[in-house]
């Protein structure tokens, strides 16, 4: 059943006419969104069009008091527009056909623990686990740069640059999944709009002045020229070596070029062909375009357990060095990096290590939260005292770090090595399940050090940590 007096707001006069008769709601009726304060249960849209519905919507969806909240559209007709669909829950015929709907809601609310500094991350996470199947739809708009809009994302962070910051943010954390694959576009790599021409242009001068021209080759000298060229009072005439031209095949043939310039007059093939960047205005080939897969987005499995178990017990990478990871591109960079510089300074040495946090989840299991997350957090606190900030620190698995240590030779990792491994164990001894705590590093030599390839070498450590 659900608890007593839920507020049921009804926006716009078309819902005013709505049964309120149900005991257990305490009715409001507003005719703007903006006249709407906390605390609104439900949210039921009489809306005169679909526009005025998106407009609502939007309004509503980016308020961080109600923004959460269900909203419904009164009637049963569905939407034809992809926003507004993507931004309700739903269509309202009356409560009791609704009922199914907001129990599971509030089931879900209450099992959300989570409390995320990062609000617009949170705001996402919220939105997604109270809502069954809860989606990220991407909708096709040819007003946005990138050809694609997820209009929850836009409202939570008030714009659409914004909102693919997130959506590569919550990605990248892998709390989304990506779902059902929508489109391929290719974008600028410069600025990555999708607002390309693709012009075809001379392959020698780059002129887009082109045209097609049925050409002809001559046997007896090679000359090669469009047609016209070869026309003279009615019969065909080589202009250079002035043969008549009788027969094909005997005298002459049809080139593969048939394609011409108007400007350096160059026969060709095939045309050049270029993608212009109507956004920046630069030419790129084809290939050099990026490729943006849009897809829908769900929450992860790691997404799902963030908001029923809380922040970080799971993230480990998060809590143990908080704030100061980088995504593992650039970490790879990082050390391709080192690695050529070690080549030419051997002395440089540099160390990586892979620290795997084996049994988080089983600690959590017979531990309790609490009691886990103080284990982690002297393990974080250890971890930060003993890095410098030229150390670089990315998450490869949910249980498993990196550390890059530039100028750090094996000899400083084994000492590192033993303080985590010291402290950790003096702070877990009274518990139950012991934090089980798997080092692997590798140092180059600072003799002589030969390149390595930052993948395998990162793999290599991380399969030992997990053997
Ligand atoms: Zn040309
Ligand atoms: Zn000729
Ligand atoms: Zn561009």
């Amino acid at each position: 059943m659900l608890p007593p007096k839920l507020t049921l707001c009804l926006l716009g006069e078309a819902a005013f006419h709505l049964e309120q008769t149900t005991p257990s709601l305490s009715w409001q009726r507003h005719h703007n969104p903006d006249s709407i304060t906390a605390p609104a249960d439900i949210i039921v849209l009489g809306a005169a069009s679909s526009e005025q519905c998106q407009n609502w919507l939007q309004t509503l969806r980016a308020r961080t008091d109600i923004g959460q909240q269900p909203i419904f559209r009164l009637g049963n007709t569905p939407d034809d527009d992809p926003t507004v669909n993507a931004l309700l829950d739903g269509h309202w015929d009356n409560l009791a056909s609704r009922q199914e709907w907001l129990q599971r809601w509030q089931e879900r609310q209450r099992q959300f623990v989570l409390e995320h500094p990062n609000s617009e991350l949170q705001s996402v996470l919220h939105y997604l686990w109270t809502r069954p199947h809860g989606t990220l739809a991407p909708v096709a708009d040819w007003r946005v740069s990138q050809l694609y809009r997820y209009p929850l994302l836009e409202c939570i962070t008030g714009s659409n640059d914004a909102a693919y910051l997130l959506l590569e943010q919550l990605t990248t954390r892998r709390l989304l999944r990506p779902g059902k694959l929508f489109d391929r576009v290719r974008s600028c790599p410069d600025c990555h709009s999708g607002h390309l021409s693709y012009v075809d242009q001379c392959p020698g001068c780059h002129s887009l002045d082109i045209g097609q021209q049925p050409a002809i080759h001559c046997f007896n000298c090679g000359h090669v020229a469009s047609q016209q060229h070869f026309s003279r009072n009615g019969v065909l005439q080589c202009p250079n070596c002035h043969t008549r031209l009788r027969h094909i095949g005997t005298d002459y043939d049809r080139p593969m070029e048939n394609h011409q310039c108007n400007s350096c007059q160059l026969m060709f093939i095939e045309p050049d062909i270029r993608a212009r960047c109507l956004s920046c205005h630069r030419s790129h080939q084809p290939e050099a375009l990026r490729t943006e897969q849009i897809h829908d987005y769900q929450l992860s499995d790691i997404g799902a357990r963030l908001c029923r178990e809380g922040d970080v017990a799971w993230n480990i990478g998060n809590l143990v060095l908080l704030g100061s990871l980088i995504p593992q591109e650039m970490f790879r960079f990082s050390l391709e990096w080192f690695d050529h510089l070690c080549v030419r300074y051997p002395a440089q040495s540099y160390s990586l290590i892979a620290i795997r946090l084996a049994n988080v989840p089983d600690m959590v299991a017979r531990n309790g939260f609490k009691e886990s997350m103080l284990v982690l957090e002297n393990l974080g606190q250890d971890l930060r005292a003993q890095l410098r900030n030229t150390d670089l620190c990315t998450q490869l698995a949910e249980d498993l770090l990196l550390l890059l240590l530039p100028n750090t030779p094996a000899a400083h990792v084994d000492v590192l090595r033993q303080k985590i491994s010291n402290t950790h164990r003096s702070s877990s001894d009274r518990q139950q399940e012991q934090l089980k705590i798997h080092i692997a590093s590798y140092s180059s030599s600072p003799q002589k050090h030969s390149a390595q390839h930052a993948t395998q070498l990162i793999e290599m450590l991380a399969n030992e940590v997990r053997s």
